[in-house]
Order: C-alpha cells, then structure tokens, then sequence
C-alpha cells in the first residue's frame, strides 16, 4: 500500500505573470453548511487552491474556512465565477464586489466568466469580458479569465478585445478530451482548468484505467489526475470523503509512462462523452 507523501504541488505560470498551483479543490455541490468543513480538510492536507463560485452559493464558507486555517490570505489561491444572471457590466460590478465581501478578502486570485451564455444577452459577451479587465485592473482581481467558452468565443474576444484570457476552464476529462478548445488555449497561452476532472466518478471504473492502476499500485482517481497534470491541466477536484481529499493530492511521486497517458487519451469519445451542458446553447440563468 502507498503512503501519502508531502511532495509539493507545481505551481503553472499564467499569461499575465502570476502563477497558479496546478491542483487546487473544487466546491461545485457541496452544501453551504458542509463547505468550510470540507475546505479546511483541505488546506490541512496541503491544497491551497480553491475552486467556487457565486452561483455554488459557499463562497462564505470557503472565506470563513481560508481565514480559519491561520494561513496567510496571500498563501491560498482562490478562484471565483461571475453568475449567470449578472453578465450586464453593472451587475458584474455589484456581483464581483459581493463576491470580495462574502469571501471577506480584498482580492480574489482569479475571476471567471462562469458561462458564455451566447444566446443571451443578445450574445454580448465582450462587454462582460471588458468590465473583468476593471476587476484586475484595480487589483481585486489578480487574474481573470473565462470557464466554457468555445473556439469561436475565443476568436471573438481576441478580435474585439485587448486581454486574452488567462484560463478557460472547461469540461474535460478521459470521456472528453475537449480537443479544439485545449489545443486553442495552448496556442494563444491560455492555461487549460480541466473541470469535472474524474467525469464526476464516471471514468473510474473504465478497464483501461483500472488496470494502470492496479499495475501502479495506486487508485483510478489518482492515475486519471495525475494523466491531467501531466498534460499541463489545471484540476480541481471536488470531494467531501476525508480518505479521497488526501488520495487526491497525493499524485505527485509518480509519473504514468507514455504509453499509459496514450492509453488514457485513447479513450475520449469526444461530444458523446460530455457529461454537462454544451457551452453554444448553455442558457441557464438561476434565480
Ligand atoms: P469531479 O470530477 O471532481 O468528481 C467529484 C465526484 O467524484 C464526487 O461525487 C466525489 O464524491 C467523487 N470523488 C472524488 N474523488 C474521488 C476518488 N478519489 N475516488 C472516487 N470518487 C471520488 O466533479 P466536479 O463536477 O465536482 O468537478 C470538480 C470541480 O470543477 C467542481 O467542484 C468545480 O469547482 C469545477 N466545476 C466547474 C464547472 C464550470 O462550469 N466551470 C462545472 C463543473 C465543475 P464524494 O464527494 O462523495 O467523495
């Protein structure tokens, strides 16, 4: 059996000079009342990247958490994502500055456009992308980015806008590997964050997967996160299982073989492996 270890996280530098810890702990469905419990198993195993977002609803949680650790503000990297419903330059300031006040932070470390949502908004994104560039402006945002956008949401924002995007967090995992939209952020210096990293538990139990890890001697969770570190993925996985938030992090003392990662890639089954929505019809706006 393997005994976890205390090897660092790398951190990945991002186009615009900060840097970013490469693992980092996802909070999407975890009840505000569970969040703060569930972020600070996390900072004591060694994450300290945290993953929310306004419309999970625990970014309190997550700031109550961050600040109960006793570790410097400076020390966590917290991410957070404008709500859908507050894409209109107006409401995303009012929105951001209610993201810092339920954090209880000055600062976030990076800010998303959570969705594109084209067929909303009479498909005006730019303007969204424009007042983030404010945010990171001022310094509340240190860095901003997007979360679901396509190529061609990509292309428009290079054409019209000034910044690129330090991030686009996507769904990706072995059932989707999310080609195009990766390979376009790797060519314009957009960093990749692999969301649903495991397909939500999905790709654990493929043959493929069990066997490199009965071979490593590790678990499918551990082989499928370490084949995203090893692509350069951004990834945070999300769980409330003491066992699997250490088992999760403890992918940095070893290395799957080329042929594994091959392997592992060989699995994708592009559109019919997405598990969510489809970012070009995405309309949901909660509330
Ligand atoms: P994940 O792929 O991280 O899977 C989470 C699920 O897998 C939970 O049910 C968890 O169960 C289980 N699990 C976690 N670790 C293990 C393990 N080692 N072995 C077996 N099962 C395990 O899914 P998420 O959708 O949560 O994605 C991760 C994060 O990505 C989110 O929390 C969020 O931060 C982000 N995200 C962003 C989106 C966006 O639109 N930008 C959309 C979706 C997610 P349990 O908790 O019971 O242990």
């Amino acid at each position: 059996m393997h005994h976890a270890t205390t090897t660092p996280v790398p951190t990945l530098a991002l186009n615009d000079g900060r840097t970013i810890p490469q693992l980092g702990f996802g909070v999407f469905q975890i009840d505000p009342q569970d969040t703060a419990h569930a972020v600070s198993a996390a900072l004591e195993v060694g994450y300290r990247h945290i993953d929310t977002a306004q419309m999970y609803g625990n970014e309190r949680e997550v700031g109550e958490a961050v600040r109960a650790s006793g570790l410097d503000r400076a020390d966590v990297f917290i991410t957070s994502k404008l709500h859908n419903r507050c894409h209109r330059p107006a409401d995303a300031r009012r929105a951001f500055a209610a993201t810092l006040d339920a954090l209880g932070s000055e600062y976030v470390d990076l800010f998303l456009i959570h969705w594109p949502l084209p067929t909303l908004y009479d498909g005006d994104f730019v303007s969204t992308w424009n007042t983030l560039q404010e945010f990171q402006a001022d310094g509340r945002a240190q860095s901003i980015g997007v979360s679901n956008f396509q190529v061609d949401h990509l292309q428009r924002l290079a054409a019209e806008c000034d910044l690129t995007p330090a991030v686009n967090q996507i769904e990706l995992h072995p059932y989707l590997l999310n080609h195009d939209v990766d390979a376009y952020g790797q060519a314009h210096g957009i960093r990749t964050q692999a969301w649903s990293p495991i397909a939500q538990g999905h790709v654990l139990g493929d043959p493929v997967i069990t066997a490199i890890a009965d071979r490593l001697g590790r678990s499918p969770a551990q082989v499928v996160l370490r084949w995203h570190i090893q692509h350069g993925n951004i990834v945070f996985p999300k769980s409330t299982t003491p066992a699997r938030i250490i088992e999760n992090h403890d992918i940095f003392d070893f290395e799957l073989e080329p042929h594994d990662v091959n392997a592992i890639d060989g699995l994708d089954r592009g559109e019919a492996g997405r598990t969510g929505p489809h970012p070009a019809t995405m309309a949901v706006v909660p509330g």
